[in-house]
């Protein structure tokens, strides 16, 4: 698992913009999201795409993996003079590596019987522009798969239990000899009786029917945290569905999808705001009311501004995620010519020009007049 290329599972190059990063992740995340794609590999896609994402779309977490080839950095494993002695190369040993070549590789895995952590699950949230900015409380739900309350699990009537399997005494598989022109080929197949849970149940329980797991409509209280972005995923342990041979739930993972504002637009906890302003004011200097998310404010124009010169709003941003205070909010100025000029604005402007050394047009008309007769 760490071995694998994060900017290749995304398929996006290693000078990728977080755009291009969220854009990736969403397409790649949605096709092989579980509860759509059936392919027998589309899980194990997901996870590896949603790892992928957790790097790559945290600033950090991805400086740290292109310097060092791990989201924790210089003190993860993948980091170089780790604490194992130099034998691995610094290339990326996952802990999961470390640990199953000391206990026999992937045996764990091959036994059915062994506790089975409980599939993961998305939800998708759709979240106003202001909402993904302050956060909220909601409830959510969504169908999992449960522990039965009546069997807690077993399968078995209360009252019963289950047994251990009397066709392969519990192991859950059973080795077939078969005969092949190589000679006798020995192999392992899922018991036939149990179905590799290595327990019979003589008396099933009435509400899960032995399954002992229920499908159930699932309701939680989820806390949006202030800041959250467009495309970014919040893991809640334990919300998914449940797990096998009494292993854990899986995670819910609620992904984001943040509408956007016909005012702002915004990048991280910086808000991007254009304020037109008259000729006159960034002529002279002046006031003007602005917009920012947490509502209007007076922002002060020096004489002489230039149009698409920016202003930077201290702390009226949206919030930092991981940190404290806001971001900023930055309004860029545009100067707007008017569309039409009664009497007194004609002359005054008409005496402007003169004073600055213009020529008067020779129709007497002046260059808004021209101009609107261009249109
Ligand atoms: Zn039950
Ligand atoms: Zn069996």
């Amino acid at each position: 698992m760490a071995n694998k290329d994060y900017y290749e599972v995304l398929g996006v190059s290693r000078d990728a913009s977080d755009d291009e990063i969220k854009k990736a992740y969403r397409k790649l995340s949605k096709k092989y999201h579980p509860d759509i794609n059936k392919a027998p590999d589309a899980e194990a896609k997901f996870k590896e795409v949603t790892e992928a994402y957790e790097v790559l779309g945290d600033k950090q977490k991805r400086a740290n993996y292109d310097q060092y080839g791990s989201a924790d950095g210089p003190q993860g494993f993948g980091g170089a003079g780790g604490g194992f002695g130099g034998g691995f190369d610094g290339g990326g040993f996952g802990f999961d590596d470390i640990f199953s070549s000391f206990f026999g590789g992937g045996q764990r895995q091959a036994d059915p019987t062994a506790p089975q952590r409980g599939r993961d699950l998305q939800y998708e949230m759709n979240l106003k522009f202001e909402e993904a900015i302050f956060g909220k409380k909601t409830r959510i739900k969504y169908n999992r798969e449960a522990e039965c309350d009546t069997c807690k699990g077993s399968g078995a009537k209360p009252g019963t239990s289950p047994i251990k399997c009397t066709n392969c005494g519990g192991a859950g598989f059973v080795t077939v000899e078969t005969n092949t022109p190589l000679g006798r080929m020995q192999s392992r197949q899922e018991c036939p009786v149990c179905h590799g849970t290595g327990k019979e149940i003589k008396e099933k329980c009435p509400t899960c029917d032995g399954r002992g797991k229920v499908d159930e409509r699932h309701e939680i209280d989820v806390t949006v945290p202030a800041g959250i972005e467009d495309g970014q995923q919040m893991r809640l342990q334990g919300q998914g569905d449940v797990g096998a041979n009494g292993g854990p739930y899986g995670d819910l993972y609620i992904v984001f999808y943040v509408q956007p504002s016909k005012d702002f637009k915004r990048d991280g906890s910086t808000i991007y705001f254009d304020q037109p302003i008259s000729f006159a004011t960034a002529a002279l200097g002046g006031t003007v009311k602005t917009k920012t998310v947490h509502g209007d404010v007076e922002l002060t124009i020096p004489a002489g501004t230039q149009t698409g010169t920016t202003f930077k709003l201290k702390g009226k941003g949206a919030p930092k995620l991981r940190g404290n205070g806001n971001g900023d909010e930055r309004v860029k100025v545009a100067i707007t010519t008017p569309k039409s000029l009664n009497k007194s604005q004609k002359d005054a402007l008409k005496a402007f020009a003169e004073a600055s050394g213009e020529k008067p047009s020779s129709k007497g008309g002046n260059i808004f007049d021209k101009l609107k007769g261009k249109k």
